[in-house]
């Protein structure tokens, strides 16, 4: 049994930027304004995402981190995908079985937080009263240890890790515009250092500024396409021109209603129309597909990265018409 858990798990929580990926979703679905992300070399020793979110109430500490427990389809029927991110209830539960999970936690409605250490399988092994303001923390501790072999190459490979994850948090700090993001790390004997912080409350342009930096929010245009009166595609692309772009596709963040997502698609098209204009560089993208829920599926995957859009083609060809016209423009 143990072990069927074990494979299920090994697909949401793939690897060190899945899990913070989870935490992090899981304080935007509870509506936190705060997320502060506790790395402890690298990650490898200790995650911990501390939220000013909703808290989660005393009845349902016991089941929080069990298999399929989620607060959200009932909470969030009418909006579901819309809404939250999550709503399959197996995040807390796979990491639990492949870390030490201790979740603290304190609702509106309650004069403390309770801390609850969990096992493997998911269940309350103790808890109790802590002091803590509304909201939940989340400290996962060895992740991956209970698998040795993944554990191993896990705390070899921790800087590429790392790395991948600084990606994924780029992207919600470029997107989250009314959230205050901040990523620190303490490895050796080093202090904490910060890697990531935005303030909240701005702009994506603003946040572009405040992740990368003026110089490289100048070289990008604001590129906004709509398709039909319910389908649009906003946000920044590099500017035509040489030295705005970028030696490798590292900076291409997209996503659908606010989600980070993968489509490969849309990068090579991204790809092939900046470089029928300039063949060495790749150029730097924000874009959101803002779509009605209903014209997506987002299961595709275990991590919920990859997706199916329903009018793809549809929205490739509006979108390369529209980069034709900036990078190409004597086509037209
Ligand atoms: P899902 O997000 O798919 O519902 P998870 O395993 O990620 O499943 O989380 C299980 C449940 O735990 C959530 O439905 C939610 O009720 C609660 N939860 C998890 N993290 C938080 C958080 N940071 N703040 C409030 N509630 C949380
Ligand atoms: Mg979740």
């Amino acid at each position: 049994k143990a072990a069927v858990h074990r494979i299920c798990s090994g697909q949401v929580v793939l690897d060190l930027a899945t899990a913070v990926k989870e935490l992090v979703e899981n304080s935007l679905d509870a509506g936190a304004r705060n997320i502060d992300i506790r790395l402890k070399e690298y990650g490898s020793e200790l995650i911990e995402v501390a939220d000013n979110g909703c808290g989660v109430a005393p009845e349902n500490h016991a089941g929080l981190a069990l298999k399929y427990h989620t607060s959200k389809i009932s909470t969030f029927s009418d909006l579901t995908s819309l809404a939250t991110f999550g709503f399959r209830g197996e995040a807390l539960s796979s990491l639990c079985a492949l870390a030490d999970v201790t979740i603290t936690t304190r609702t509106a409605a309650e004069p403390v937080a309770t801390e609850l250490v969990f096992d493997r399988n998911g269940r309350v092994a103790s808890s109790r009263k802590v002091a803590r303001a509304v909201g939940t923390t989340v400290a996962v501790g060895k992740l991956f240890s209970p698998l040795p072999v993944r554990h191993r190459e896990f705390t070899r490979n921790v800087k590429r890790e790392y790395g991948k994850l600084l990606t994924l948090l780029q992207a919600y700090a470029l997107i989250s515009t009314d959230v205050r993001l901040i990523c620190t790390n303490q490895a050796g004997s080093a202090g904490r250092s910060t890697v990531i912080q935005t303030q909240g409350g701005r702009s994506v342009r603003d946040n572009i500024v405040t992740v990368f930096g003026t110089k490289f929010a100048s070289s990008l245009e604001p590129i906004e396409v709509a398709i039909g009166d319910s389908h649009k595609v906003t946000g920044f692309v590099s500017k035509a021109g040489a030295g705005c772009g970028r030696a490798s596709g590292d900076r291409q963040f997209l996503f659908v209603n606010g989600r980070p997502v993968e489509m490969p698609k849309v990068g090579k098209l991204l790809n092939e129309t900046y470089r029928a204009f300039n063949s060495l560089q790749y150029p730097m993208a924000v874009l959101n597909f803002v779509l009605p829920t209903d014209s997506y599926d987002v299961n595709v995957t275990p991590d919920k990265r990859k997706i199916f859009l329903h009018t793809e083609a549809d929205l490739l060809s509006a979108l390369r018409t529209s980069l034709e016209q900036l990078y190409a423009p004597d086509k037209y």
